[in-house]
């Protein structure tokens, strides 16, 4: 394909935010010979750094892999990461187990920090012929001129923008989204989780190199609050406190319970010193290795979280929402971004299929929506998972047999995370089949504690009877 797309006749798209998506759906089409620019709010974060305040570390899985691949940027992006095998779980008592996510090394996620990752896809957007603009804040949108006005942080210049599409790739906060919502009903609602995060760091040990197993994300599940670390490729870990947040609304978790009086949380907890205090109690081996454990929670951002539903993604053919802009989800399958990425390559193929971009547009959200939906659902029942059942007795039986009917059954039976993790299955198959298997766990299992003297035979024919195989090239 030609490299760049400043031919007379180059289609051209204007898109709204150069994060991971923004930045990924420049590549796709640049390198297809499309005209792109690209307006970025923040100034270029490879000459100013990285701003602290997001998350700094991201789980990148298959899906947010294979995306890369089609942009060919998976080799730049996978020489910053560190391997990561599977959950190590960190009990109350204070032993440790590693609870592998897949088979072997070639079923593992990867963890990246999020500069160096937007960063790599800047760096190649650009050499792909994307023209990025930063310091362009888009703050309104005349759709009937197609005019897009954007303000600059550094004073008030205001510029406009005419433009053919707009492709909103803004984030949780959209402006693109807020300014189609005035010209037509998105069905937009959020919901929040009621708990927030605060993120803190383990830094090297004396000899430069990782404190703990580097290649693992660590969880210490607490019940209602949970600790996690992911590694950085510089031997550091950042790691994430998530803790209800009394103060806040609460309608996105399934059976929600009312917290409990005195629970703690970040209302309860509000200084480093009573952080620490909490962590010496509740997660004593972490607290020894966060010396700055005060002074980080004192001054780094306490987090929300929720989840972003919208009915519709586009304004007929001028102009569309991805990623988190579309559907923002809680952070725990480590989804967002690797979802944000399908998005991309969706995007890319239905506005490669055809020249009328409405037609694109609906085919793109026809296709992504209910995937998206299906995500956000796991990815909630996925923290109930985390802090609440990765050390409970009924969960690991289940696990583990799981496990040994996904080895009997490769072609039918598949683990929900694995299908999520390391397949491209859509989303919305692996939450229908992983509730068929889940049913068929919890009816194989119940009233056991091991699975001696397992009969193995009726497990099988009830695989067989309630699972179709799988398609070939999942
Ligand atoms: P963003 O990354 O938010 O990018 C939006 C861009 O638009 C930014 O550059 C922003 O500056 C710019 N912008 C915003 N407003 C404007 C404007 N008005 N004008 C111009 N530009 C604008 N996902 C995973 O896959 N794995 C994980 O492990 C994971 N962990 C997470 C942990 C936490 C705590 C959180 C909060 C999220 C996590 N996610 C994870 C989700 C992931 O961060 C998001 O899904 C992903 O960043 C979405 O990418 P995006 O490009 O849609 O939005």
């Amino acid at each position: 394909p030609p490299a760049s797309g400043d031919g007379a006749d180059a289609p051209h798209l204007t898109i709204v935010g150069a994060g991971l998506a923004g930045a990924l759906l420049a590549i796709l089409l640049a390198q297809r010979g499309w005209s792109i620019d690209v307006y970025e709010k923040r100034g270029d974060l490879r000459e100013l750094g990285y701003e602290r305040g997001r998350s700094i570390n991201l789980a990148l899985a298959e899906r947010g892999r294979h995306a890369l691949r089609q942009a060919d940027a998976d080799d730049a992006v996978m020489a910053k990461t560190v391997m990561m095998r599977g959950r190590m779980v960190h009990f109350a008592d204070g032993h440790l187990d590693l609870q592998r996510y897949g088979r072997d090394d070639t079923e593992v996620i990867w963890s990246v920090h999020r500069g160096e990752l937007n960063e790599a896809l800047l760096d190649i957007a650009e050499q792909a012929g994307a023209r990025i603009h930063f310091h362009h804040r888009l703050d309104s949108v005349d759709f009937d001129a197609r005019i897009a006005k954007f303000g600059d942080d550094r004073g008030d210049t205001v510029r406009e923008i005419h433009f053919d599409t707009l492709v909103g790739a803004d984030g949780a906060g959209s402006a693109l989204r807020q300014a189609m919502a005035g010209v037509c009903e998105l069905g937009e609602r959020s919901e929040f989780l009621g708990h927030s995060y605060k993120e803190l760091e383990i830094p090297p040990g004396p000899d430069g190199g990782f404190q703990i197993e580097p290649h693992a994300l660590h969880i210490w599940p607490r019940g209602r609050y949970m600790c996690i670390a992911l590694p950085n490729d510089e031997g550091t870990f950042t790691v994430t406190l998530f803790l209800p947040n009394h103060a806040l609304p609460n309608h996105a978790l399934p059976n929600h319970a009312a917290p409990d009086e005195g629970a703690p949380g970040f209302d309860t907890i509000t200084t480093g010193a009573q952080a620490r205090a909490f962590f010496d109690r509740d997660f004593p081996d972490a607290s020894r290795l966060i010396p700055a454990l005060e002074h980080d929670f004192d001054h780094n951002p306490t987090g929300v979280l929720g989840t972003l539903y919208l009915d519709r993604w586009h304004l007929d053919h001028r102009a569309v929402l991805i990623g988190d802009a579309a559907h923002a989800m809680v952070p725990f399958h480590g989804q967002g971004m690797n979802c944000a990425f399908e998005d991309c390559v969706a995007l890319a193929n239905h506005l490669l299929r055809t020249t009328d971009r409405g037609e694109a547009f609906a085919g793109f959200q026809s296709e992504r929506l209910p995937n998206a939906r299906a995500i956000q659902q796991m990815a909630l029942e996925n923290y109930l998972e985390m802090r609440d059942h990765v050390d409970d007795d009924d969960y690991i039986l289940q696990r583990e047999l799981g496990n040994r009917l996904a080895e009997r059954h490769p072609q039918r039976f598949l683990p929900r995370y694995a299908m999520v993790t390391f397949t491209h299955l859509p989303y919305a198959v692996a939450l229908a089949r992983g509730e068929t298997q889940h049913e068929m766990l919890v009816e194989l299992t119940r009233d056991r504690t091991t699975l001696d003297g397992f009969d193995w035979d009726a497990a099988d024919a009830l695989v067989e009877a309630r699972l179709p195989p799988l398609p070939e090239d999942y």
